[in-house]
């Protein structure tokens, strides 16, 4: 496979990066670099291939490996659609809106709180390290914060889970999965709200794992995509 140059110089930068950068990173840059267009708006739900490239937005994403935070530099593609002329970020597999964590860490951290009795946000954050851009471990930590930031958006998916439920529903009628009743310990949560909003992300999380067995991936990002990510 031949590279013609570039165009965007945001690649000159995302070159710069403190691990091996994983494949799917590579993957994702080389989909937007040969412009292979997204096929929804999710501004107007059209189905179409008729996209314009509009930029390229530079942005670092963390990753963890070995349960260290590394950071990678990458960018994320932003499409004009032709039909509403609106633009929007097309988000790959590992990536969630607005999130610098990479969906995995995102998930796995979030589904071991609401999954787990003894899970506190500190025990929860306190399971992964940074490093420095010259691979020394730092005194940073992950804020119990952002973690409970981090359910907060999951557990507002309403429509995401409720469409990932009909899909699942007519694929698996007799799925176990709607029956699955999170137990979230009450230590958790002060006010009936955070209690629903623990419980509606543990079902996410849930539905997405029935989800990828039926249709062989997440719900993240195309699901989630066409329901406005709420
Ligand atoms: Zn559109």
């Amino acid at each position: 496979m031949t590279f013609s140059p570039c165009p965007f110089p945001p690649l000159h930068k995302a070159r710069r990066c403190y691990v091996d950068k994983p494949n799917e990173f590579y993957e994702h840059e080389l989909s937007i670099i040969t412009k292979q267009v997204p096929h929804f708006c999710p501004k107007c739900k059209g189905s179409h291939d008729d996209f314009k490239h509009h930029e390229c937005r530079h942005r670092l994403f963390y990753v963890v490996i070995d349960s260290l935070v590394h950071t990678i530099e990458s960018f994320l593609g932003r499409w004009k659609c032709s039909l509403c002329r609106a633009t929007f970020t097309a988000y790959p597999e590992y990536a969630l809106p607005y999130k610098r964590y990479v969906k995995d860490v995102c998930i796995s951290l979030c589904e071991d709180y609401v999954t787990k009795d003894t899970a506190t946000y500190r025990s929860i954050t306190s399971t992964i390290g940074y490093t420095t851009e010259s691979q020394n471990i730092d005194e940073r930590k992950l804020e119990r914060s952002t973690v409970w930031r981090w359910l907060g958006f999951f557990g507002s998916l309403k429509d995401t889970l409720r469409n990932a439920f009909d899909i699942i529903r007519q694929a698996a009628p007799n799925s176990t999965v709607f029956r699955q009743i999170s137990s979230i310990h009450p230590k958790k949560y002060r006010s009936d709200e955070r209690k629903i909003v623990l419980e509606q992300a543990f079902q996410l999380f849930t539905a997405d794992a029935k989800y990828q067995g039926i249709l062989g991936h997440s719900l993240f990002p195309d699901l989630a995509t066409r329901c406005f990510w709420s």
